[in-house]
C-alpha cells in the first residue's frame, strides 16, 4: 500500500481548541460526553459522535460520561438502553462511572425552573401547542407575546406546581422561558422549558407527569456533570444561545461551552433513528439488527469491526462542512481491518458438479510425488490436504478434503467465454484447484435448456505443489469436496436503498404505493428499496467451516469477506454473512 493508507493526523478544530484549553489552564482536564436518546438503535452517525467524545476524552487523558437524554418517555425504552450501553462498548469504548440519565436530574431541573420562575425569567403559558406555535412570528415577522407573559411570579409558581400535580391534560400549559419574542433567533422566543405529558418513563416509573424540554435539560445536565466541551451536530448551532443563556440564567462559575461538526452522511444510507425505526416497523428488513441496517447492532451482525469502524471515522475526520461521505470508503476501512485478522476458506456460492475420471490412479500416486511444500495423506477414498488458515499468519492449519467429484463455481466455466475471460473454457480446459492439483476439463454436460450441469475432468497427478510440465497453467480457482464439503446459506448483500438517480420515475408515481395512509418516511423508503438488497446462495463449504464459532470471520477465496451468523449459524446448517467483498474500488485521498 502507498501512503494514502495513512491515517491523517487528528488536527481538527476540536482537537485544537481543546489543547488550546488545557494549554492555556481554562481547564485542568477534558470531560465529554455522548447523550443518546434512549428513542432507537445507535446508527453509523453515532459512531462518529462516539469516537469524537471518546476519542478525545482518551487522547488527552480525560473522561467521557454517557448520558441518556430521557426526557421524552412516549418514544424511549429500556430495550434501547441496553442496546446503545452494548454498542458502545462493543465499539471499544468505556464511559467515566455510571452510566448517567437525565431522568436522574429531574428534581434538581425541577428545582432550577422554580428559580427562573423566581427570578422572572420563566412563565407558565396556557396557550395550545398550536397557537403557541403560530404565535412565535416567523423570519420576517416578530412573535405574538402570550396572554400569560407578564403574569406575577406567585401565579406563575402556582400554575407550574399545577402542571407538576397533574391538574393540566396533556398540552393544557407549558412552561416557557421568558427572553424576547421578536429575537432574530427563533429558538430564543421564548422557547419551551417543560411540558405535561401523562406518561410512563422508563427510568422514573410515574414519578412525573412534566418533562423538561431537551434543549433545558441538555446544557444543565452538562453543566451539572462539569462537562467542559459539549461537542454536537451542526443543527445545534442555533440552539446555542439558548443553551448559553439557560447556563447563565442558573449560574455556574465554570460553565461548559458548546461546539458544533457536522453530521456523517453517508450515500445510500440511512442515518435518522426515526426513519431506522420506520423501516424496522414495515417489516422491511428483519429488525434493527438486519446486516444490511447502518445500526451498530447490524453493522456488528453483518461483520463489520469495531477497528474498521474507528479507522473510518478518523478518516471522515471533523468539520463543520456538511457533505456526503462515500459508502465505499467504510468499505475500505473494514476490509483492511479484516486483511490480516481472518482465516482463509474456500465456499462454492454457485455449485457446478465436476466429476474427476482418473482421481483413484492420479491420488494414489501423490506420495511418490516429492514435494515438501504439500503435506497430505489419501485414506483411499479421500485425500486429506493439510493447508494453513492464513498464508503468512500462525493461525493453525486445516484439512482439506479433495476427492473424486467436486464443485467449483458456474461462473469459472464458460462455454462461449467472453473476451477476456482468464477461466475454464472449451478452449483453455486447464486450471490449477487452490491448493490442489491442475484441473483439465474434457467434456461439458448440457441440459434442456443448454445450462452446463456437469463437468467430465482430469487431473494431472504431477502438479500437486509442482508447475506442470511443458506448458504455462494461467488462472486458479476454489473448489470443494461434492461428498465431503457441508451445505450452507450464504446471505449476499446490496444496499437497503437506492440513490434519486437511480430509481425510475415510474417508481416515483406508482399509484398503489400511495395509498391513503402512506406518509411521506413510508412513501420515501418505498420508492427507494433496492431490490437485490439480499441475495441467498445454497453454497457448498469446507468442512472445517462448518464447524466456524457464530461471529467467525472468514476470508472466502475469491469471495468475499464472511461471518457466520451471529444468531442463524450453526454445524449442521452454516449461515454466513457477506461483510464486504475482496477487492477496492475506493482509494483514500
Ligand atoms: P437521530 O436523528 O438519528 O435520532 P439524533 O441526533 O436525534 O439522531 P441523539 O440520540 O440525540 O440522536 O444523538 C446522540 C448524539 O449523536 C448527538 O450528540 C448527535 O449530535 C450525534 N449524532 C447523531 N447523528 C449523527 C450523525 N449523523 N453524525 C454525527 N453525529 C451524530
Ligand atoms: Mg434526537
Amino acid at each position: 500500500m502507498t501512503t494514502t493508507n495513512e491515517l491523517p493526523e487528528k488536527n481538527d478544530f476540536i482537537r485544537a481548541i481543546i489543547r488550546d484549553d488545557l494549554q492555556s489552564g481554562k481547564h485542568e482536564s477534558v470531560l465529554t460526553r455522548f447523550p443518546p436518546e434512549p428513542n432507537g438503535y445507535l446508527h453509523i452517525g453515532h459512531v462518529k459522535s462516539i469516537c469524537l467524545n471518546f476519542g478525545v476524552a482518551g487522547e488527552f487523558g480525560g473522561a467521557c460520561n454517557l448520558r441518556f437524554d430521557d426526557t421524552n418517555p412516549t418514544a424511549e425504552k429500556q430495550d434501547y438502553v441496553d442496546s446503545i450501553k452494548e454498542d458502545v462498548k462493543w465499539l471499544g469504548f468505556d464511559w467515566a462511572g455510571d452510566v448517567r440519565y437525565a431522568s436522574s436530574y429531574f428534581d434538581q431541573l425541577h428545582a432550577w425552573a422554580v428559580q427562573l420562575i423566581k427570578q422572572g425569567d420563566a412563565y407558565v403559558d396556557l396557550q395550545s401547542i398550536d397557537e403557541i406555535r403560530a404565535n412565535r412570528g416567523s423570519f420576517t415577522e416578530v412573535g405574538k407575546p402570550s396572554p400569560q407573559r407578564d403574569e406575577s411570579i406567585e401565579v406563575n409558581l402556582a400554575r407550574f406546581d399545577d402542571m407538576k400535580n397533574g391538574k393540566y391534560p396533556d398540552g393544557g400549559a407549558v412552561l416557557r422561558a421568558k427572553i424576547d419574542m421578536a429575537h432574530p433567533n427563533m429558538n430564543m422566543r421564548d422557547p419551551v422549558i417543560y411540558r405535561v405529558m401523562h406518561a410512563h418513563h422508563h427510568q422514573t416509573g410515574d414519578d412525573w407527569c412534566i418533562y423538561p424540554m431537551y434543549d433545558f435539560a441538555h446544557p444543565l445536565s452538562d453543566a451539572l456533570e462539569g462537562i467542559t466541551h459539549s461537542l454536537c451536530t451542526l443543527e445545534f448551532e442555533d440552539h446555542r444561545p439558548f443553551y448559553d443563556w439557560v447556563i447563565e440564567k442558573v449560574g455556574f462559575d465554570n460553565p461548559p461551552h458548546q461546539y458544533e461538526f457536522s453530521r456523517l452522511n453517508i450515500d445510500h444510507t440511512l442515518t435518522s433513528k426515526r426513519k431506522l425505526k420506520r423501516l424496522v416497523d414495515m417489516g422491511v428488513v428483519s429488525g434493527w439488527d438486519d446486516p444490511r441496517m447502518p445500526t451498530v447492532a447490524g453493522m456488528r451482525r453483518r461483520g463489520y469491526t469495531p477497528e474498521g469502524l474507528r479507522d473510518f471515522c478518523e478518516r471522515v475526520g471533523i468539520t463543520k462542512s456538511d457533505g456526503v461521505v462515500d459508502h465505499r470508503m467504510l468499505e475500505f476501512s473494514v476490509r483492511k481491518s479484516l486483511e490480516d485478522t481472518t482465516a482463509r476458506g474456500m465456499a462454492v456460492l454457485r455449485p457446478l458438479k465436476v466429476t474427476i475420471t482418473n482421481f483413484d490412479e492420479a491420488v494414489a500416486k501423490f506420495d511418490e510425488l516429492k514435494n515438501p511444500k504439500t503435506v497430505a495423506d489419501f485414506d483411499g477414498e479421500v485425500l486429506w490436504l493439510t493447508q494453513p488458515k492464513h498464508p503468512s499468519l500462525e493461525m493453525g492449519e486445516r484439512r482439506i478434503p479433495f476427492t473424486k467429484t467436486i464443485y467449483i463455481d458456474q461462473t469459472d466455466f464458460e462455454v462461449v467465454p467472453p473476451a477476456g475471460y482468464k477461466r475454464l473454457s472449451p478452449e483453455n480446459p486447464e486450471i490449477r484447484l487452490r491448493n490442489s492439483y491442475v484441473l483439465k476439463v474434457n467434456e461439458h454436460k448440457l441440459d434442456d435448456a443448454g445450462q452446463v450441469v456437469e463437468l467430465i475432468a482430469t487431473i494431472d497427478e504431477n502438479t500437486l505443489g509442482n508447475n506442470p510440465e511443458g506448458r504455462k497453467v494461467k488462472g486458479v480457482i476454489h473448489w470443494v469436496s461434492a461428498s465431503h464439503g457441508v451445505d450452507a446459506v450464504m446471505r449476499l448483500y446490496e444496499h437497503l436503498l437506492l440513490e434519486d438517480d437511480e430509481i425510475s420515475d415510474a417508481s416515483l408515481h406508482e399509484k398503489e404505493i400511495i395509498d391513503a395512509d402512506t406518509d411521506a418516511d413510508t412513501l420515501w423508503i418505498k420508492q427507494h428499496l433496492n431490490p437485490n438488497s439480499l441475495t441467498i446462495c445454497q453454497a457448498v463449504v469446507e468442512p472445517d467451516l462448518a464447524k466456524a464459532a457464530a461471529g467467525e470471520r472468514f476470508q472466502f477465496e475469491r469471495e468475499s469477506y464472511f461471518i457466520a451468523d451471529a444468531i442463524e449459524h450453526n454445524a449442521d446448517l452454516p449461515v454466513f454473512n457477506q461483510i464486504v467483498g475482496l477487492k477496492d474500488s475506493f482509494k483514500p485521498e
